[in-house]
């Protein structure tokens, strides 16, 4: 199959030569036909799979050969996404691919001055890459009008949804024309994504070109279990030891962030650091530099590295697990894309058995252990498994009863999930809930 197959113009065509893209991908061989034949779309792809041509290049070419002249302050066709650097990244490849249309294409996003955005959007844009927040701004004060808007792309909708952008979603919704084509795309279905689809999307194919919750196979992962204060010690070490060269590193918060890049930097190590505090022309830098190479360690929060596209990258480290467990995904995500390999490492304390479990059981896994001598944490990691399960380990083990329905050493010491039923033996209590992970609103800037 080839891009010409699809039904792909030759401007599109030329540029896709260009960037050295011969075969389409699963997710773009069966979103391109789908797009140009008018249908709504829901997709279920992991970023690293070629989505973003998957639904650019059939909009281009819709808007090329179809539709009035865009007018003042109009657009014709929408991208939402939930960061500022996917705003930049998207916008990115819409360029490359219309590099031989003569359409106009600009990206808008908060955390920089509106004006210039305002001026620019004064004569319309075929096609607009914009973060919720900034949209919305715009359109309340007329910078923009949305009767021209014939299709809308919901970009990583689930990133959207945690990060707490549902009512600017629904406030955007209501200000669309109500004949257009909409197009979702989610790393995930959640039911929150499904109701969101069922308002927006009428009639959609879906397409899901990976296993639902399934982290990258290409993507060789292991754990090292640590004490949650030598934590930063045992990276420097890792990271000697393996001579990493170039590490994309998550940690839960920006003031983890700022201490680790800190402490790196205090040991002379090339390091440099992205979150939501820090200015859209600093984040943008750093990650310029990391993706040059000029920066080997860059230390982000969840919010701030979604989606990001860097090329063969070889590592991401997990600083700190998730708090949604379907972070993981798509912070491995992040390597052992378009084919090739990578590993992700994720140092994991006491503290963060829960969030282990939750992973081990999103991605249907257990997760290998390798530990590392002189780290061995003093506050054990209890074990667990893919089945949702952490298993503690009795100091004791205790007698089975000769009665007592079920008896034996089934759930002995175990935790157990809030919906079980308790163990039988009356001397044995669950220890502690395994939460479910929260996949509901969460803060816009971690
Ligand atoms: P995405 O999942 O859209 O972030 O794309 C992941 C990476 O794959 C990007 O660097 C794209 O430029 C690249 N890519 C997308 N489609 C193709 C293709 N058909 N052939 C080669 N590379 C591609």
């Amino acid at each position: 199959m080839t891009f010409a197959t699809l039904g792909l113009i030759e401007p599109l065509l030329r540029s896709l030569e260009t960037l050295g893209y011969q075969t389409p991908t699963p997710v773009q061989a069966q979103a391109i036909p789908a797009v140009l034949a008018g249908r709504d779309l829901m997709a279920a792809a992991q970023t690293g799979t070629g989505k973003t041509a998957g639904f650019a290049l059939p909009l281009l070419q819709l808007l090329a050969m179809e539709g009035p002249k865009v007018t003042a302050n109009s657009v014709r066709a929408l991208i939402l996404v939930p960061t500022r650097e996917l705003a930049e990244q998207v916008h990115e490849a819409v360029r490359q691919y219309a590099e031989n249309l003569p359409l106009r294409t600009y990206a808008v996003y908060g955390g920089v001055s509106i004006n210039p955005q305002m001026m620019k959007l004064r004569s319309g844009v075929d096609l607009l890459v914009a973060t919720p927040g900034r949209l919305l701004d715009l359109f309340r004060q007329n910078a923009l009008k949305f009767n021209q808007l014939q299709t809308l792309v919901l970009d990583e909708a689930d990133r959207m949804l945690d990060l707490g952008f549902s009512e600017e979603l629904a406030n955007i919704y209501r200000a669309l024309p109500k004949k257009r084509q909409t197009l979702l795309f989610s790393a995930t279905f959640s039911d929150d994504i499904r109701l969101l689809a069922g308002q927006m999307l009428n009639d959609p194919l879906t397409i899901e070109v990976s296993p639902r919750n399934v982290a990258a196979n290409t993507v060789k992962q292991w754990i090292v279990t640590v004490d949650k204060k030598r934590k930063p010690e045992l990276f420097v070490h890792l990271m000697r030891k393996g001579k990493w060269k170039q590490v994309l590193v998550f940690a839960k918060t920006r003031n983890g962030v700022d201490a680790l890049v800190e402490k790196l930097q205090g040991l002379g190590i090339n390091a440099d650091g992205i979150h939501g505090d820090k200015p859209q022309a600093t984040r943008q830098r750093a990650l310029d530099r990391f993706k040059a190479s000029d920066v080997q360690i860059l230390v982000a929060t969840d919010v701030a590295a979604r989606g990001l596209d860097i090329e063969d990258l070889p590592l991401v480290v997990n600083f700190d697990l998730p708090i949604v467990a379907e972070d993981y995904i798509h912070r491995i995500g992040r390597t052992g894309r378009a084919g090739s390999t990578g590993e992700a490492i994720s140092l994991v304390c006491a503290d963060e058995v829960n969030l282990l479990s939750a992973i081990e059981m999103l991605t249907r896994q257990t997760l290998k252990r390798q530990n590392e001598p002189d780290f061995e944490p003093e506050h054990r990691v209890p074990d667990t498994d893919a089945s949702g399960q952490v298993v503690k380990k009795p100091k004791k083990p205790k007698k089975p009863k000769a009665s007592g329905g079920g008896g034996g050493k089934r759930n002995l010491g175990r935790w157990v999930d809030s919906g079980e039923v308790a163990p039988a033996e009356p001397s044995i209590k669950p220890v502690r809930k395994v939460p479910v992970f929260n996949t509901g609103p969460r803060k816009r800037k971690p």
